[in-house]
């Protein structure tokens, strides 16, 4: 049996496309080898969002290349945003790629790979133009009991730092009935938490047809009634879709975590309209007061940029201040990196690197200093926990995650796909410890 390794880079959209990547090479008769070297097949899901992905991906490429002049007959391909980007000039940039496709033409690599590789001439990049919802491809999910469910592809945002619009494409709803015809069937399944995704997804549902129009918010109610979903997710909202029905909805329904990840990417009114981020400071702190008064268990977490361009000490400190304002749980943080093709890129005040670095390093200590105090304020309470299996760092223990989305190392007996009750002992920044003290529910 011929064999295949994916590795994945960047979202949780593409952790979502690879895992239809790998359903449709096993509905090829292909299995999974444990590592890039064993395999016969080697597939990249790429991300080009920032220049260190880019980076990676060339080493990986390099050592795909040493291992297909070792056995000629490897299949290289390459998938996702950097591919998209690229398209052609991927064959001449690396001349051992065999097939090239992109998040919205997953199916070219089953059509490549079921000709054996006949018929479909090298150095052509996907197949026609149409794109495809991932979704409909078969699948190879990494845990029964979780699964990842696209509801949106492509955004209509023009935030001047980001390439996602240029190779995801325009925003297009999933027909609802689709969304929760998957659904119900993974319920049958045995998935207990599933996590709905989207670049925007928040603004599901406005490009539908006016007869089958509905809402995120809707959308939210309406998979909190299918049997069997314990708890419902979703990534990554936009700050300026976020509207009362969506908050309602979040408040109202039991399997809707009290977890929303809350891009900010400036504390700064003046940097997110460089941005084009639509939303200012202001407006975003009334977001989070609404949503507290809403859910007042809930918890925040965030996106945030240093050093974009013409970011200032003032500009900067604005954005200390609105993370010690709210109280993220977390935060992903990064460094500013310029993508061809975007409107940032060609902004004059680019910021030096140096600088950027300062910038990052006194970021990080204030979201992890935020964070633990507020994963602190967890000890001694019992969270509900959905097994994921044996924790990362210590064996013994199990690991899972709580409705807010901690991370939590725990002492018990429970197998993975249960809800169990843990009595929270200890934190640190970015987890939580404890003990089982029961089966919350069977
Ligand atoms: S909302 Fe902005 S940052 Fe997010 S994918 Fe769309 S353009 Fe990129």
């Amino acid at each position: 049996m011929r064999r295949y390794h994916v590795t994945t880079f960047g979202c949780q959209m593409n952790a979502h496309d690879s895992e239809r990547i790998k359903g449709l090479l096993e509905e090829l008769g292909l299995g999974e080898a444990p590592s890039q070297e064993e395999a016969d097949v080697l597939v990249f899901n790429t991300c080009t969002i920032r220049e260190k992905p880019d980076t990676r991906l060339a080493a990986h490429l390099a050592r795909a290349a040493a291992q297909k002049r070792q056995r000629p007959d490897t299949v290289i391909a390459v998938g996702g945003c950097y591919a998209e980007a690229q398209r052609e000039r991927l064959f001449s940039l690396y001349p051992e790629v065999d097939v090239a496709f992109g998040p919205g033409t997953i199916a070219h690599l089953g059509e490549w790979l079921g000709a054996g590789g006949f018929g479909v001439p090298r150095g052509r990049f996907g197949t026609g133009d149409e794109r495809r919802f991932a979704a409909t491809l078969p699948t190879h999910r990494e845990r029964p009991f979780q699964a990842w469910v696209q509801i949106s592809m492509g955004c209509n945002s023009t935030c001047a730092y980001c390439i996602v619009p240029r190779v995801r494409g325009r925003e297009v709803s999933r027909r609802p009935g689709d969304v929760l015809a998957e659904i119900t069937r993974l319920a049958d399944e045995g998935v207990r938490e599933v996590t709905l995704l989207g670049q925007n997804v928040n603004s599901w549902g406005r490009d539908l047809l006016p007869e089958i129009r509905t809402d995120f918010g809707e959308l939210l109610r309406a998979v909190d009634a299918i049997d069997g979903i314990e708890r419902i997710r979703f990534t990554s909202p936009h700050p300026k879709d976020f509207r009362r029905p969506v908050i309602e909805a979040m408040a109202e329904c039991d399997a809707v975590c009290e977890h929303a990840h809350l891009p900010l990417q400036s504390g700064s009114t003046r940097i997110l309209k460089a941005m084009r981020r639509t939303y200012s400071r202001e407006r975003y702190l009334r977001l989070v007061e609404e949503m507290r008064a809403a859910i007042p268990d809930l918890a925040l977490t965030t996106d945030l940029i240093v050093g974009f361009p013409g970011e200032t000490e003032d500009d900067f400190r604005e954005t200390l201040e609105v993370v010690e304002e709210v109280g993220f749980d977390g935060a992903f943080t990064f460094v500013y990196s310029p993508r061809a093709g975007t409107e940032a890129a060609a902004m004059p005040d680019q910021v030096p690197d140096e600088v950027k670095r300062d910038r990052i390093e006194r970021l990080v200590e204030v979201v992890q200093r935020v964070a633990a105090e507020r994963n602190a304020q967890r000890v001694g309470r019992v969270e509900q926990v959905l097994v994921e299996g044996p924790s990362r760092t210590d064996p013994t223990l199990l690991r899972g995650r709580t409705r807010r989305n901690t991370t939590v190392n725990f002492t018990g007996d429970a197998a993975p796909g249960e809800l169990v009750d843990v009595l929270i002992e200890r934190s640190t920044s970015t987890t939580l410890g404890g003990s089982q003290v029961a089966v919350a529910v069977a």
